[in-house]
């Protein structure tokens, strides 16, 4: 059923959404709020994480965010890490028009380029607001832009596509295909549980996200994690969420970079772009 990947060694992939404490999807902002950024102090302890523990990551990043930092990715990039796109503004592929989501990836995919000298190859949709049910037509124009892969199709229950397969596969489109790499969630016999990152990775147990993994891992299959910044930042301020939303933001915010040190213990991470530039070609 899924594209066979010939994995000898299994390789899993950490990747962090590069974005600031208050990139929240569905949230209001008051203006001004840029200016009281904190994604370069935030980045910088998920650098100094990875840096301790050897490992390279994928950043999908924000092209607004790096056009405010210019030395972010350089930073980044330098460290031997993936930099691939989270999109311009963090508005919802659900929201944009075709012309206005080409739009978002073209400015990020020059931004990128022109601070680090490389292009894109991976994207994730905010809030994984991509799907073959909601916006068939993004596919097309991802992999006509060049993108290998996606890593957005979060097979949950009310975000992403509830429905899609957990593990990688080929999207085909009327042009160019593009591989699909989904977050890891886990299996229950009633629905998938969101143990890829957000606040099920730091509420769940762990041993249950070690296990999802060891899965992943007996299929030849990549689990891929993510974080945010935000989210490494205890410290950080907060929006003024309501229960759910401010606990599915900033909940357990703490044990994240624990969680993480104990994965990195166990299993061995690159970036996702490089796995997946060792699968046959989607097209
Ligand atoms: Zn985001």
């Amino acid at each position: 059923m899924f594209p066979l990947l010939s994995t000898v060694e299994s390789f899993h992939s950490i990747t962090v959404d590069l974005e600031d404490w208050y990139h929240v999807c569905g949230v209001k902002l008051p203006s001004g709020i840029e200016a009281g950024g904190r994604v370069v102090e935030a980045t910088g302890n998920i650098l100094a994480l990875l840096r301790r523990h050897n490992i390279c990551a994928t950043f999908f990043v924000l092209g607004s965010v790096a056009a405010q930092y210019p030395e972010l990715l350089y930073k980044i990039a330098d460290n031997g890490h993936e930099i691939a796109s989270h999109g311009w503004s963090h508005r919802l592929v659900t929201e944009l028009s075709h012309d206005e989501f080409m739009e978002e990836l073209e400015r990020t995919a020059s931004v990128i380029e022109g601070q680090t000298g490389c292009k894109p190859v991976g994207f994730r949709a905010p809030r994984w607001s991509l799907s073959r049910l909601n916006t068939p037509w993004a596919f097309k124009i991802l992999a006509e832009s060049g993108y290998l892969y996606d890593s957005s199709l979060t097979p949950l229950p009310a975000i992403g596509e509830p429905n899609g397969p957990r593990y990688p596969h080929i999207i085909e489109t009327e042009a160019v295909n593009i591989w699909e790499v989904p977050p890891i969630v886990t299996k229950t016999p009633f629905i998938n549980l969101p143990t890829g990152g957000g606040w099920g990775f730091r509420f769940f147990p762990l041993s249950i996200i070690q296990a999802t993994i060891r899965r992943y891992a007996d299929r030849g299959q990549p689990a891929v994690i993510f974080v945010h910044p935000r989210e490494l930042d205890p410290e950080g301020p907060r929006l003024n969420l309501g229960v759910f939303q401010g606990f599915a933001t900033y909940g357990s915010r703490t044990s994240s970079e624990d969680r993480l040190q104990r994965l990195f213990s166990e299993f061995r991470f690159k970036p996702l772009g490089e796995i997946v530039k060792t699968w046959q070609p989607a097209s």
